[in-house]
């Protein structure tokens, strides 16, 4: 496992929510962080068929396009009833005609998908987040790390924290969405917990774990 020895990175994503809290999560450690949003860096095509396979596409383009290490995330919501629908193509799912996205648009979408399959009780609509963190390094050398969130896929969209499809996810055990929550209670976790809530904080914290501590 190789360390990260520099505090100056890429977050390599032009996702606005996203950047948002990876800023979060990295923001206790240092971090001297540029998205490639604001780099201007191109947002490459993911056409990859894995979690794993996209996260590196990004990473790697921002790392090689730096010369700095970069940071990825590729993520989705794993819907079981529609065989891990939208799975890595759930950003896809959300994009309109002229190229922009619209999320109400997708968790229609998501829904309506729901509803031709008969799928109403709510013990037949587990899902997951994923999200892959990738760190790459310019010399082509990446880690991975993958957390899952098992929870509900609940209608109608309750919330408007976060981004996506936060308003339609209701983790297990709780009896609010992602969209319903502030963002720390959806990390639920700091540098030093043992546990963390969400995909990405669960990924994050297997990064901080593999590539910050000595
Ligand atoms: P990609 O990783 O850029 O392919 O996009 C993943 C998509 O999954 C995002 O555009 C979001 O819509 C969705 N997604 C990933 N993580 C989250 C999350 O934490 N909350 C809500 N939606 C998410």
């Amino acid at each position: 496992m190789r360390k990260l020895d520099t505090r100056t990175i890429v977050v390599a994503s032009h996702n606005k929510g996203k950047i948002a809290e990876i800023a979060e999560l990295i923001g206790p450690f240092g971090f001297l962080a540029k998205s490639a949003a604001e780099l201007n860096f191109e947002e490459p095509d993911e056409t990859g068929t894995t979690f794993e396979e996209n996260a590196a596409i990004k990473a790697l383009a921002s790392a090689k396009a730096s010369g700095l290490p970069a940071l990825s995330d590729d993520s989705g919501l794993v819907i079981d009833a529609l065989d891990g629908a939208p799975g890595v193509y759930t950003a896809n799912w959300a994009e309109t005609a002229d190229g922009t996205r619209d999320f109400a648009m997708a968790m229609e979408k998501v829904e309506k998908a729901l509803a031709d399959k008969g799928v109403t009780d709510p013990k037949d609509r587990a899902a997951r987040f994923v999200s892959v963190l990738c760190l790459a390094w310019p010399d082509g050398h990446t880690e991975m790390f993958r957390g899952e969130i098992e929870g509900t896929v609940v209608w109608p969209p309750r919330g408007t924290a976060g981004f996506g499809y936060d308003p339609v996810f209701q983790p297990k055990g709780f009896d609010t969405t992602f969209g319903e929550m502030p963002s720390e209670q959806k990390h639920g976790w700091k540098p030093g917990d043992a546990t963390a809530l969400s995909h990405r904080a669960r990924a994050f914290k297997l990064f901080v774990e593999s590539c910050l501590e000595a």
